[in-house]
């Protein structure tokens, strides 16, 4: 850490800099912008930070972040009530969400299986899918985990358990790039992906 900032700005740049994607010289930006802003918008920003960590929880049904006990999207009613897309994790989720290509409800493992990491089916939100699909009134699943060699083993591991129950089981087509992340991919491609999803 560089010894010509006064101590609390090192210290901001030092927080800033263990966020994903800001390097040293991005965090320095930020923080002599949060120095330069009014106290409100500094207090403001920190109280978000603050809330977010107080306030979010997971949908007791579905598993995405949520404020109550269920999130949005299971409250609104409008959405297709017998569609679930399974993904491996929130910003997924957010990201189909932005494609808005998809009407239906959700289901968030958070996580993918992974021998060698030592993440097996106990440690995914898969046994709160297989009751929330023995209620009987979702009719199809599509499987939306990453094209990725974990994202596949899981997928083909969750439509295998989900299959005896006589649900319809979809998976995302590769519209989407090998090795890709959801999270990272066009609007147009995802829609697509979802469009011409076919059976595993
Ligand atoms: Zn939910």
């Amino acid at each position: 850490m560089s010894l010509q900032h006064a101590q609390p700005i090192s210290r901001l740049i030092q927080e800033l800099s263990r966020l994903p994607g800001i390097g040293e010289k991005t965090a320095s930006r930020l923080a002599l912008h949060i120095l330069r802003s009014s106290r409100e918008n500094a207090e403001s920003l920190s109280r978000a930070i603050l809330e977010v960590k107080e306030k979010i929880r997971l949908c007791s049904r579905c598993f995405n972040l949520a404020d109550q006990d269920l999130c949005r999207i299971c409250q609104d009613t409008k959405r297709n009530q017998e569609m679930v897309c399974v993904v491996s994790g929130p910003e997924d989720l957010m990201a189909l969400e932005r494609s808005g290509g998809y009407q239906g409800l959700y289901h968030v493992l958070h996580g993918v299986l992974s021998p060698l990491e030592g993440i097996g089916p106990q440690d995914l939100r898969l046994e709160e899918l297989l009751s929330r699909l023995r209620g009987g009134k979702i009719q199809e699943v599509i499987l939306a985990t990453n094209p990725s060699v974990e994202g596949e083993a899981t997928a083909q591991y969750v439509s295998q358990v989900i299959k005896p129950l006589g649900v319809r089981v979809t998976r995302i087509a590769r519209g989407v790039p090998m090795g890709g992340d959801l999270q990272y991919i066009d609007q147009v491609t995802l829609t697509k992906s979802l469009e011409n999803r076919g059976p595993i």
